[in-house]
């Protein structure tokens, strides 16, 4: 389960989030790379964009299901 006080600072504001505990694996680059990016320093993966679609909100789930840290979370303002 994802902590939202622990949000990578490069997160877009919005639910959905990755928080500092992503190891980077990139396995949720592959379910959502028109959500998800990796930061500057290639350390974290976050949320340059909400979803605002049906399908958008579909991949953000499939990318917080495959994540094997539990590193994305959608509980976020
Ligand atoms: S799947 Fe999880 S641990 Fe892997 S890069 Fe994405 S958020 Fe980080």
């Amino acid at each position: 389960m994802a902590d939202k006080t622990l949000k990578v600072a490069e997160n877009v504001p919005g639910k959905w989030y990755v928080d500092e505990t992503c190891v980077p694996c990139q396995t949720c680059l592959t379910e959502a790379p028109d959500l998800l990016k990796y930061n500057d320093d290639e350390t974290k993966v976050y949320f340059f964009k909400q979803p605002s679609t049906a399908e958008e909100e579909d991949a953000a789930q499939r990318a917080l299901d495959v994540c094997p840290t539990g590193s994305i979370g959608n509980d976020g303002e």
